[in-house]
């Protein structure tokens, strides 16, 4: 005998408009795109997939685990704290409430850094190119930077690739580590306050740290405010405290002709390059993400 799983009589498409006319009572920014999200979530149906097989049933715990998705959503949760994924560079990524959730402009930064790899610029330790990505939260960065880089880098994506990824807090490392293993991407995290425990020297170092204004994170959008972890936004009194301290202490760990490559917050360009041109930098150029603003700044060292 077969055993199937009760179902409801409740069809996908019922289940959906039902969802998403909560969700805009709710005052839910975009209720329609959220309750196919957490539709799918739940029952692993794609929107392609439903309009393939529209009058599909719901099982019962199916129904259950949406009417808790969409009570949360409801309640002003953000989506990726209740599916505890978010896509970064077309990758899958496990967060939670223990690390940033990713963010579309910080795509800029590893496209940046993919371009610089890829064109065979950034130096290599004995034919190894070494990458070191500093406050690395869920690990978003580091690993879709190892990853795209082994699908499409030179050589055929075949050159030897090392990469580390520091953060101050053990529980962002245990989803870095997570997203590692479920993306089987060989990466190794330490714990430590920026360089404190790592060792040797790379050829390229990124970092997206803390950079907002300590009296300005009370003034983010709940979303933010209330769920992305304070110590990942903090950039102490002019939100400059990480990229001071990264410039100053990356000499010994960035080699010859290395690169130092940032994301900042959109009115920080000026100050970012200024410190790197002071400590050393050279190159220094600004890119701005898909809303026009400025959001990455980087520099060689020589
Ligand atoms: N971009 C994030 C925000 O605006 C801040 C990230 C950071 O501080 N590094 O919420």
């Amino acid at each position: 005998e077969k055993c199937e799983e009760r179902k409801t009589g409740k069809k996908l498409g019922d289940a959906y408009s039902e969802g998403r006319e909560r969700l805009k009572a709710a005052g839910v920014p975009e209720p329609d795109l959220d309750a196919w999200y957490l539709l799918e979530s739940v029952t692993g149906v794609s929107r392609a997939l439903y309009y393939a097989r529209p009058g599909q049933e719901m099982t019962e715990s199916q129904s259950a685990a949406y009417e808790s998705c969409i009570r949360k959503r409801c309640a002003r949760i953000p989506l990726q704290h209740i599916t505890g994924v978010q896509e970064f560079m077309g990758l899958e990524f496990r967060v939670s409430g223990d690390v940033l959730i990713p963010r579309q402009d910080t795509e800029v930064l590893v496209e940046e850094a993919l371009k610089a790899a890829g064109s065979g610029a950034v130096p290599t330790e004995n034919g190894t190119l070494r990458v070191l990505d500093l406050c690395t939260g869920s690990g978003c960065i580091l690993l879709s930077f190892l990853y795209w880089l082994k699908k499409n880098g030179r050589s055929g994506g075949k050159m030897p690739v090392g990469g580390i990824g520091s953060d101050l807090s053990e529980r962002a490392l245990g989803v870095a580590k997570e997203n590692a293993g479920k993306l089987k991407i060989p990466a190794e995290f330490v714990q430590g306050d920026l360089f404190e425990n790592v060792r040797g020297s790379f050829g390229l170092i990124l970092s997206n740290p803390p950079y907002i204004r300590t009296a300005e994170l009370d003034s983010l959008q709940d979303e933010v405010r209330l769920y992305d972890p304070r110590e990942a936004l903090d950039g102490k009194e002019d939100g400059l405290y990480f990229y001071r301290r990264i410039v100053r202490e990356c000499r010994p760990h960035l080699a010859d002709g290395g690169y130092l490559m940032f994301e900042i917050g959109c009115d920080q360009a000026e100050d970012v390059a200024d410190l790197m041109r002071k400590g050393g930098f050279l190159d220094i150029e600004v890119k701005k993400d898909l809303a026009g603003l400025d959001r990455v700044v980087f520099g060689r060292y020589s």
